[in-house]
Parts: structure tokens; sequence; C-alpha cells
């Protein structure tokens, strides 16, 4: 039996992690993707202590610290969680139930489709949600990046030194990337910026070879492409809080308290998947909620 059970390994699942070992509590962390989300970021500039660091090698220091502290970390998928007693089972997804008295959920994002006709068809091949894990298949081959945000603009000026060519497609005026973004992707000149247009159709043989536009661009409204990095944003995942009854807000996140408590008893929730820190979803907020939801936990158990 542990005393906690951390649901995501991400850094609100290994910030929770480090302080509850710090706090004596016997915990586990139940990682599907270990390293969450930002395992498949490019270079992470607004982490205090690094100036520049890749996504990847950040959740290696998180996860080495949180192992230096003792945590056990399994990889695996949560599928349900029941209470039981004075505390919760855990149900992985191969039947296997453990126990714990406390939980916290930081299970995060997952990726938003475009739910257009050929997104399915072309997964793996060329269409992608993941430009980090993917784009290295694209060397000196012309993509597409759907989308105007952050990760939008962080996917094309990472493709645009892989691919001969990149296109940036958004459905606004402007992209709604951040000012420092925006201006890279405007300088880069293997970037081509297309606004005000929706990518409607993916077509190809037995590959992605090419996307059709709603709005003309430059006089045709299909555009030949060998992939299609989809970069529209995320959902939470919030699967096992609705089984729990947890209560989650219009948007679909869970609804914490500033100590990260959920509706229930006993489980707590940190990092992307909550309604805190304002709704700035990032690596500092969702390591300082895990913080919270452990020191939480620990007054909680205490009682
Ligand atoms: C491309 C990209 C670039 C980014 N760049 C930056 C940046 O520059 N700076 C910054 O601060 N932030 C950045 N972010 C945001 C940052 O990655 C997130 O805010 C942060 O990862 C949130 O952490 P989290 O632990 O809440 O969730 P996540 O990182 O989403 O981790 C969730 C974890 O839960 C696991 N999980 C989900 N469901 C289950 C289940 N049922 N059972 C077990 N495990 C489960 C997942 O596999 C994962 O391990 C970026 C994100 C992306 C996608």
């Amino acid at each position: 039996m542990h005393d906690l059970i951390i649901i995501g390994a991400g850094p609100a699942g290994y910030a929770a992690s480090i302080y509850a070992s710090r706090y004596n509590l016997k915990n586990l962390i139940i990682g599907k993707e270990m390293g969450g989300q930002l395992s498949e970021a490019y270079m992470i500039e607004n982490y205090p202590g690094y100036i520049s660091i890749l996504g990847r090698d950040l959740m290696e220091k998180f996860k080495e610290q949180s192992e230096y502290f003792r945590a056990e970390i399994m990889n695996g998928e949560a599928v349900k969680v029941a209470k039981k007693d004075n505390g919760f089972l855990v149900i992985d997804k191969n039947g296997q139930e453990r126990a714990a008295s406390a939980i916290i959920i930081t299970a995060g994002l997952s990726y938003r489709k475009l739910g257009i006709v050929g997104e399915d068809e072309f997964v793996g091949k060329g269409v992608s949600y993941c430009f980090v894990c993917d784009g290295p298949f694209f060397k000196n081959k012309r993509v597409a990046v759907l989308g105007g945000a952050n990760s939008a603009a962080m996917a094309a000026d990472y493709l645009a030194k892989i691919c001969r060519k990149v296109y940036m497609i958004f459905r606004k005026e402007e992209m709604t990337a951040s000012p420092i973004w925006r201006e890279r992707v405007k300088n880069n000149p293997k970037i081509e910026l297309i606004n005000r247009t929706n990518v409607v159709e993916m077509q190809g043989e037995q590959l992605l070879e090419k996307i059709i536009l709603d709005n003309p661009h430059k006089n045709s409204k299909t555009l030949a492409v060998d992939g299609a990095f989809i970069e529209i944003g995320s959902v939470p995942n919030i699967d096992l809080a609705q089984k729990l009854n947890i209560k989650i807000n219009k948007a679909g996140y869970i609804k914490v308290d500033s100590g990260q408590a959920t509706s229930i008893k006993g489980v707590f929730a940190a990092g992307d998947i909550t309604d805190g820190s304002n709704g700035l979803r990032q690596v500092i907020t969702a390591a300082s909620e895990g913080a919270i939801a452990a020191a939480s936990v620990y007054e909680y158990l205490k009682k």
C-alpha cells in the first residue's frame, strides 16, 4: 500500500513526487508517456535555471531528481480509480490493482485533432502530431504546420532546420504565437505563412501527397506537401476524473482549490489538467501545482 499514487509522469507528476518523498510519503508514479508533453517539445527557454534546454533533457533531470529521492516510477496506463475503504485503488491497463491513501492526478493534455477527411488515414504516413519525433523523417521535404500558436511556431522553426520548405497555415489574420516566436518564423526564409486559411482535407495514394485548402493559395486550393504537422492545441485527459465523478469546469479542466484538492476527498490534481494557475499551462506552473498538491496530501494524511 502506498501513501500516494501519482498518475502522470510529466512536470507536475515528477514535482509532486519530489515533494512527497521529502515529506516521507511512500509514493508511486504511473506514467503512460514518460516525461509528458515536454519530451516532445523542442527548446525550453522559459524554465528558470536554464537559458535553453531540450524538453526531453529537462524531463530527464526531473526524473533523475525524483529517483534520487527514491520515488517508484512505472510505465503504465491507469484506466480506473476506485474508492476503497479509507483510500483508493488504481487499476492499470493490465488489470493490476494498486492501493494508496491519496491520489494526485497529473494526466495533462493530449493533442487535439482537426477531424478532417484523410487525417486519420495518413497518421504515420505524412500526418504527425509530434514534430520532434517525426521531423527528421522529412529531411529536405516540403511540410505544412497547421496552427498559429506557440507550439505551431516552434514546430515551423524546428522543421525549417530539416526540411526544404515549411508552410505555416492558420485561420486568423495574424498568428497567436507570442512575439518572440512570431518574429522567428517571419524572419525565416524557409517558412511561408498562409493566413486566413483552413485545411479541409488530406489526400494521397499510400502516403500524404497534398492538402486541400478552403482559401486559394497562389490561385490553387491544393498544396503539395510530404508532411502535415498538426499543432492546434490540446484537450485535457479527464477520463479517469470523469469516472470518479470529480467536478470538471465548462472548458473540461478539473476544478481545484488553492491546495489542489478536487471535489473528491483524498484526490488532488495538478498541472495542465486543472483549472488552476490562472490558466497558464507551462512547466513552471505544472511543477508548482505538483508541489502544492504533495504538500496538501501530507496535511491530508496527517489528519
Ligand atoms: C510542443 C510543446 C512545446 C512546449 N513548450 C513549452 C515551453 O517552452 N515552456 C513551458 O513552460 N511549457 C511548454 N509546453 C507546455 C508544457 O509541456 C506543459 O505545460 C507541461 O508539460 C504540463 O505538465 P503536466 O505534468 O501537467 O502534463 P503533461 O506534460 O501532459 O504530462 C501528463 C502525463 O500524464 C500521463 N498520462 C495521461 N493519462 C494517463 C493515464 N491514464 N495513466 C497514466 N499516465 C497518464 C502522460 O503520459 C504524461 O506522462 C510545451 C508543450 C508542447 C506540447
